[in-house]
């Protein structure tokens, strides 16, 4: 007898209630008024008196047993139960996607490039790994000058020197040897400087440079192709300044300034108490780099001018700091997605 509960004590230890059904002939078989358990209490008063002890002990181990598993498969299937009605929720809505957007870099230059190929500029483009002769030499940089020291940059060779252009000014060069005038393009591109990464400098950043070279070109042209662009990017109120200035491969060379967008010129922190920002560098090309370009100094005049994408978008973004655009934090790049 006592052989038969430790049988009925493993069988219940290994029961498996998969489903409602299951758990409805454990219920039969353990639980029910019917079941085994009621057979072997009933049994009880035909066991041997010197039996009766051990049989008693065996038969109420069984009877908690039962008990315990029994609530265990009730619960285990009730489980079961609610997490499979949760996951077919077809009610729900689905998860969406994180759709990115256009850097606003990208944005940027892309705006520069439509304002200046309506008014009859192309673009052209160049590599960003130069030689000496392209970023500095044929630009009238004589070897030695102070102007090279402002453009320190990274060389991959020395003697001759292959180096990582520090404006895409070299493009102007090849666009020039390229072929004969008049030539009317724009160079957007990458450029690289050998200076520290702050708010305010990067040794990478992106520039946009033009180019217009043809017979009677004057410094009024010149004037009138920045004023309309910076009408047409900023503000049409917006007032624009020369101020004489010095590149190497321009003369006579101005920096152009725009009134300050944000006192309307009465004076903040931004343009530092000045009601003027600086946008461009410009001037008319030096006939020294029209002859090293092979272009009839006498014949033909041009003007060039160039400004950094980065330097304009903290301008018309109201950024404080040029690390973020390349940073690439998604809750910075998020805020420009109106703009596209
Ligand atoms: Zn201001």
């Amino acid at each position: 007898m006592i052989e038969r509960i430790e049988e009925l004590k493993e069988e219940v230890q290994k029961f498996v209630a998969e489903k409602e059904a299951d758990l409805e002939s454990f219920r039969m078989k353990f639980v029910s008024r019917k079941s085994v358990l009621t057979d072997l209490f009933d049994a009880f008063k035909d066991v041997p008196p010197a039996q009766k002890k051990d049989y008693g002990v065996a038969l109420n181990q069984l009877k908690v047993l039962v008990q315990d598993r029994f609530k265990e498969m009730v619960s285990g299937l009730e489980e079961s139960k609610g997490a499979t009605t949760e996951t077919k929720d077809l009610t729900l809505p689905a998860a969406t996607d994180q759709i990115g957007g256009i850097h606003p870099l990208t944005a940027l230059r892309a705006r520069i490039i439509e304002i200046f190929e309506r008014i009859g500029f192309s673009v052209a483009d160049g590599p960003e790994i130069e030689t000496d002769w392209y970023n500095f030499t044929a630009l009238n940089f004589p070897e030695n000058h102070p102007a090279r020291e402002m453009q320190d940059t990274f060389f991959i060779e020395k003697n001759p020197d292959v180096l990582l252009r520090t404006h895409t000014s070299s493009v102007q060069v090849r666009l020039m040897e390229s072929g004969k005038p008049p030539f009317r393009a724009i160079m957007p591109g990458r450029v690289f400087r050998n200076e520290a990464i702050t708010a305010r400098a990067h040794c990478i950043f992106h520039q946009v440079e033009g180019l217009y070279i043809d017979e009677g070109v004057s410094f009024a042209d010149l004037k009138d192709t920045l004023y309309h662009f910076a009408k047409e990017m900023f503000h049409k109120d917006v007032k624009i300044r020369f101020r004489p200035s010095y590149f190497p491969f321009t003369e006579p060379s101005a920096e152009i300034d725009i009134s300050c967008l944000i006192c309307n010129g009465e004076g903040c922190n931004i343009c530092k108490y000045t009601g003027w920002v600086e946008i461009a560098g410009s001037g008319m090309v030096d006939p020294n780099v029209l002859e090293n370009c092979g272009i009839d100094s006498e014949k033909y005049t041009g003007f060039a001018f160039g400004m950094g994408i980065e330097r304009m978008a903290l301008l018309k973004y109201q950024v404080r700091d040029l690390r973020l655009f390349t940073e690439n934090d998604v809750r910075f790049l998020k805020q420009f997605s109106s703009i596209l």
